[in-house]
């Protein structure tokens, strides 16, 4: 069997990594130039976990990964205003860059990826599909996989244009080098709210410091420059110094807050996953997680007897009702990343004071922990 997946992230590679090791003929097609380090720091754990074990990656993820050991609230002076020490119930998590998470799945994959280039059509006929690349090249495949990301191009030619749910936030990441903000912030990670905006730190290696901004807009339209200095220039703590060394917005991530919901995850011989059909959003914590999963379970039922057309009706079946549920999770979860109201912030300065009486950090965890706990038990062995 030959398969295309479009799209060299999460889910891609990690499909890619399975399918190959069952004999099949796999090539991925990514869009970005070459492969995309860094990004923005991540929590994997769950089900995406359990993947990752199985591929032998454990390893190497905890070798790359960094010690978060407290989450902290502060105002704009730095000063803490609530924190919550993690200690126990946190040995499953692992906080890493999303680069760092995929760079471990790309460096075990033995696929071809053609970089810089992207799904021009697909032609589905009786035996297979043919996929014309943005670079003028065609392949024949018996099966196309779009892990494109929440604005795949593949779901696109499948389905026509889907509006996903916009969250009434944008989201901006960057990674700066500054030896003295990162001391200063070490491993904890730490956040300043105000309502409609909320700014997060943490150290990195090699005096490297991981920002994220979040914003509160009802329009769903993404403008061309985030306008962090605009908006979270006058806050204090580190951002007037940390916004000076953030590079101009073609060099950071900036997108619309969204989720992906869907009726059909699939079209003839043309199939999505990860966020291209099941975006859960930051808010929800666990897109990485649960893109993997999907992989696993997709490569699962893909390998079973019987045709790709009932392959992909059980991979939905199986995983669209724990998507729901982490979704829902996750638009629950928005009033505590980014509280609209002053009130909310201290509600949730009282919960975090709460969570550090002992044992407190494990139910919290526990918490975050929305679903998937059963996804990953072959039903083909
Ligand atoms: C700020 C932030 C924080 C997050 N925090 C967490 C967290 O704590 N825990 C967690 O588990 N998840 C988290 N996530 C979510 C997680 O990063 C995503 O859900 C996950 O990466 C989805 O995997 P994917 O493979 O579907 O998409 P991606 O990993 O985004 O990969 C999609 C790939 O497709 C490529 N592509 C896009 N369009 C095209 C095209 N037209 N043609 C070819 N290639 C294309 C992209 O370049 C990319 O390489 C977070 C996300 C953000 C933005």
């Amino acid at each position: 069997m030959k398969v295309v997946i479009c799209g060299a992230g999460i889910a891609g590679l990690t499909l890619a990594w399975h399918l190959e090791r069952a004999g099949w003929e796999v090539e991925l097609v990514e869009r970005a130039a070459a492969f995309r380090d860094g990004g923005y720091m991540i929590d994997f754990y769950g089900p995406g976990h359990q993947v990752a074990g199985r591929m032998g990656l454990l390893p190497r993820l905890l070798r790359d990964r960094y010690p978060v050991d407290e989450l902290s609230y502060v105002d704009r002076h730095g000063r803490q205003t609530s924190h919550l020490k993690l200690t126990a119930g946190l040995e499953d998590v692992i906080s890493l860059l999303r680069g760092d998470l995929a760079r471990a799945i790309a460096d075990t994959v033995r696929a071809p990826i053609r970089y810089g280039a992207t799904i021009e059509s697909a032609d589905q006929h009786p035996d297979g599909v043919t996929v014309r690349l943005s670079d003028g090249t065609t392949r024949e495949a018996d099966l196309l996989v779009g892990a494109d990301g929440a604005r795949s191009r593949v779901r696109e030619l499948a389905f026509g244009p889907v509006t996903p749910r916009y969250l009434g936030h944008q989201v901006t990441a960057s990674i700066i080098t500054d030896p003295e903000l990162s001391r200063r912030v070490g491993t904890r990670y730490q956040m300043l709210t105000t309502p409609g905006l909320m700014a997060g730190a943490y150290a990195l290696r090699d005096d490297r410091l991981a920002l994220l901004f979040l914003r509160r807009d009802p329009s769903p339209v993404l403008p061309a420059d985030p306008g962090l200095r605009r908006h979270f220039g006058d806050l204090g703590w580190i951002l007037p110094e940390a916004l000076e060394r953030v590079p101009h917005s073609g060099e950071i991530y900036h997108d619309l807050v969204t989720q992906v919901e869907l009726e059909r995850w699939h079209h003839g011989r043309i199939v999505l996953l990860g966020d291209a059909c099941q975006a859960v959003s930051l808010f929800a914590g666990h897109g990485a997680s649960m893109a993997m999963a999907a992989a696993w379970v997709l490569a699962d039922e893909l390998t079973a007897p019987g045709d790709h057309a009932d392959a992909f009706a059980r991979y939905q079946a199986r995983m669209a009702p724990v998507i729901g549920e982490v979704q829902r999770f996750g638009r629950r979860f928005i009033q505590w990343m980014a509280p609209s109201h002053r009130w909310r912030i201290l509600a949730r300065d009282l919960v975090f004071r709460l969570a550090a009486l002992p044992g407190g950090s494990r139910l919290f965890v526990n918490s975050l922990s929305p679903g998937g706990h059963n996804l990953i038990r072959p039903h083909h062995v």
